[in-house]
């Protein structure tokens, strides 16, 4: 049951909507139509060519017809073979997002090849390491239209003698692989199973991976995924594949969380890595914590990310990875790189055109700002914590394949929390181009900016909240480690 919230922004912030735009429905997802029989499914078959430059693809329906074949993400058209779709009728040639398929029969299969370019420049579509590359189905796998609704779709691969497929599904494409953006390569090495506490992870290194420092690494993804199950309690989704990316650059990882076919990271790291540089980089936790949250629409970002931003901090302190003022000093660092980087639009617009307008620091901060905002707030208030209701949401939810908003996930936390918490901050800071104020709260907290890397910690009010938020994790929920390896995992797939 919701409480009555007493802030005296009540009135005016009731009026406004958290989730300004409909969700729109990617044209890209194509449409369904009831199953008549109930037998109606899709076979898809690919064939990957040893060098990685061409995948050719036959989509067979049972069942029913397919009328449109859609592009799998924007400008997937340049490089399908002769810009066209083979079915038994001939050739359909597309000129943009799909191709219309009117003379096509029940039953009939449909052709088409693509030619994989050297590179893209998006990093998450397509990365060659060696003779290796991280290639996402959205570059590959074209989407049929209309899809009988809970039809099975069944994929086959063929591939070269000594080439693993590492993609987040198995057999068996779940639905969101179309929805959504998807993680996926094809390597020489096969993803190696990685237990941590009650979730088995498959983790694959692209190219000659990281040699002598493959274990460092893999050490380095496991106490990621221990430092996110401090918030958690437990690995927030039972499997996960993990795609590590050896790189040139030097210094911090760069990774991303994606949902489409299921939970993925990849992660960019530093060929050169070295034990002592990977104990500072949160960039593992960071991505692992992004998995206790369902898939978010962009204009939510200041949600997503200012979760993982905040409890980034927060559980390296609670596993003794950083000290507690570090933690402090690098929120407050934080805080200030977001106030400082506004574009002069509200919260909600910075998300929402995060990447035209590069306001990632705004984002991310000022979304942490409101997740700090609602965590001190709880536990002032000495009811449930933040830390609880996002337990119990990831209990929930985090495997969830719906269409979720900000607005429905804060609904759930502050359900949790017993009061609109969450919400009523989010209601007064989106709309605004200011940063969330966080002087009083922080002054409760007697935390103040200390000259040298770590925070100055004083007396005050609400001392114990501030210690309470990095208290030290027990030694047992650090070490946790699942007995024994889910019943549910498969094999990465294999050459037939
Ligand atoms: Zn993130």
């Amino acid at each position: 049951m919701l409480l009555c919230g007493c802030s005296r922004d009540t009135s005016v912030a009731a009026r406004i909507p958290l989730t300004a735009h409909p969700v729109h429905v990617p044209a890209r997802l194509g449409t369904h139509i009831p199953a008549r029989s109930g037998d109606e499914r899709i076979t898809f078959q690919a064939k990957v060519d040893p060098d990685l430059k061409r995948i050719e693809v036959e989509v067979c329906p049972t069942g029913f017809r397919i009328e449109r074949l859609n592009a799998p993400s924007p400008g997937a058209e340049r490089w399908l073979d002769r810009g066209s779709v083979i079915t038994p009728q001939g050739e359909y040639s597309c000129s943009g997002e799909g191709v219309d398929l009117p003379l096509t029969r029940v039953g009939d299969c449909l052709r088409y090849s693509v030619n994989l370019p050297e590179s893209s420049t998006d990093p998450t579509s397509l990365r060659r390491v060696g003779s290796d590359a991280l290639l996402s189905p959205d570059l590959w796998l074209w989407i049929p239209s209309p899809r009988p609704s809970g039809a099975p779709m069944g994929l086959k691969l063929t591939l070269p003698e000594g080439m693993f497929a590492l993609l987040p599904f198995q057999d068996t494409l779940p639905e969101s692989v179309f929805a959504w953006k998807a993680a996926g390569a094809f390597g020489h090495s096969p993803s190696t199973p990685l237990l941590v506490a009650g979730a088995e992870l498959s983790v694959a290194a692209l190219g000659d991976g990281f040699g002598a420092r493959a274990n460092a690494v893999r050490d380095w993804l496991s106490r990621g995924a221990r430092e996110a199950n401090l918030l958690f309690g437990h690995f927030p989704v039972p499997r996960a594949l993990v795609i590590t990316v050896p790189s040139e650059r030097s210094g911090a990882g760069f990774g991303m969380a994606l949902r489409g076919g299921g939970p993925a990271v990849v992660i960019f790291l530093d060929r050169h890595a070295e034990a002592s540089n990977l104990n500072g980089d949160w960039t593992a936790t960071h991505e692992f914590l992004h998995l206790g949250v369902p898939r978010l629409p962009l204009e939510d970002a200041w949600l997503f990310e200012g979760l993982a931003t905040y409890y980034t901090e927060v559980v390296r302190a609670r596993a003794g990875t950083i000290s507690p003022k570090q933690a402090y000093q690098r929120l407050l660092d934080g805080f200030e790189r977001g106030r400082r980087n506004g574009t002069g639009v509200s919260l909600r617009d910075e998300s929402s055109q995060m990447h035209e307008r590069r306001s990632f620091y705004r984002v991310y901060w000022a979304g942490a700002a409101l997740a700090f905002l609602t965590d001190v707030e709880a536990r002032r208030a000495s009811g449930p914590t933040l830390d609880s209701a996002l337990r119990s949401f990831a209990e929930c939810c985090a495997s969830s394949e719906e269409e979720w908003t900000a607005e429905r996930v804060l609904a759930h936390l502050d359900q949790s929390l017993g009061a609109p918490r969450f919400t009523e901050h989010a209601r007064r800071w989106l709309d605004r181009a200011e940063f969330p104020e966080l002087d009083p709260t922080l002054r409760a907290l007697g935390v103040a900016a200390g000259p040298r890397g770590e925070a100055i910690f004083g007396r005050a009010a609400n001392a114990a909240v501030r210690d309470a938020i990095v208290a030290p994790a027990p030694a047992s929920e650090l070490t946790a480690t699942s007995a024994s390896p889910s019943k549910a995992h498969s094999e990465p797939h294999r050459r037939e």
